[in-house]
């Protein structure tokens, strides 16, 4: 007779064929599904911590898969980077973040530019049409390079060399900001950020995480505070993420954070409740 755990491995075997199976027809799926028009983005809301208004909003890509249903960038987003179609489907996600983006500073008239972040993956970084593409989709569209930042995930710029970094300096150069995103979970060299191009860091949801028991975890509050207050000697702007309960919103407040992302304020959704959200501040 088989053993329990015999069962137990065949199963974790099926499992495991079974994503590979999964993962092959995803990856062999993605050219068509760019063509045929099966991404779509979701935009969560960045808020200025001080008096709760909109400072823009960051693009998420789904994919909206005939079989599977709504499939999120983590189930995706690998796989393209692998293949290279990141390229591609960065541009198109690009292009429908900075049109969408135009078309809130209408409706944002008297409230200042509202910002676009749209992430970068390391691919991207690499590929050398990229500069040229955002000069491109930015002056097709007529945004300002002042209201786009791009997200770029500390660990794509460990140890990057200036090669990589050439791209990223000229985009800063002509206004775009830089953000560091998922910071803190990288291990990076914090004298290291004096050399990169960044604006603004992204502290990564483990410390916002921290902060949601009572009371906050004093270590993660004392690692918060000095990077806020290491980041704002260097005239970096502090983002948090994952802010899900109005007791971590007041601590960020508190510590200095600039601006947060998170479900408290808003889950990515669908474009039309940025307008609502920007219209209601208008008010
Ligand atoms: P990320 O850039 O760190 O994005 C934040 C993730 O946290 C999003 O997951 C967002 O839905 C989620 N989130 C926001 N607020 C909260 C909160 O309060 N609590 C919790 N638990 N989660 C929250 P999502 O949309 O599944 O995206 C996952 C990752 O996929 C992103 O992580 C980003 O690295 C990548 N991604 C998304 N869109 C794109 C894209 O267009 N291009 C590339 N290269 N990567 C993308
Ligand atoms: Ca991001
Ligand atoms: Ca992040
Ligand atoms: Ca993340």
């Amino acid at each position: 007779a088989k053993s329990a755990g015999g069962n137990r491995y065949e199963r974790a075997d099926a499992e495991a064929d079974a994503r590979a199976i999964t993962r092959h027809g995803l990856t062999t799926a993605l050219p068509a599904a760019l063509d045929r028009g099966e991404f779509f983005i979701e935009y969560q809301p960045l808020v200025h911590l001080g008096d709760g208004t909109v400072h823009g909003a960051e693009a998420l890509v789904r994919w909206c898969h005939p079989q599977h249903g709504v499939l999120g960038p983590d189930r995706f987003i690998p796989l393209a980077e692998h293949t290279g179609l990141i390229v591609p489907l960065g541009r198109w996600v690009l292009q429908e973040a900075v049109r969408q983006a135009r078309y809130w500073e209408h409706l944002h008239a008297d409230g200042g530019p509202l910002r676009i972040n749209v992430n970068l993956s390391p691919t991207q970084l690499h590929h050398p049409g990229l500069v040229t593409d955002i000069v491109d989709v930015l002056e097709r569209s007529g945004l300002a390079p002042g209201a786009l930042c791009l997200e770029v995930t500390e660990s794509a710029l460990i140890g990057a060399d200036e090669d990589l970094l050439k791209p990223l300096r000229q985009l800063a150069e002509m206004g775009v900001d830089i953000a560091l995103d998922d910071f803190g979970t990288g291990y990076s060299n914090l004298a290291n950020l004096r050399r990169l191009p960044v604006s603004v860091l992204k502290l990564d949801r483990s410390f916002t995480r921290g902060m949601q028991q009572h009371p906050a975890d004093p270590v993660d509050l004392k690692i918060v505070e000095g990077i806020v207050s290491l980041a704002h000697s260097l005239e970096l702007a502090v983002t948090v993420e994952g802010v899900e309960t109005a007791a971590q919103a007041d601590q960020l407040r508190a510590l200095g954070c600039d601006t947060a992302q998170g479900w408290y304020y808003a889950r990515p959704g669908a474009p039309d409740r940025i307008h609502r959200l920007v219209l209601a501040d208008a008010v």
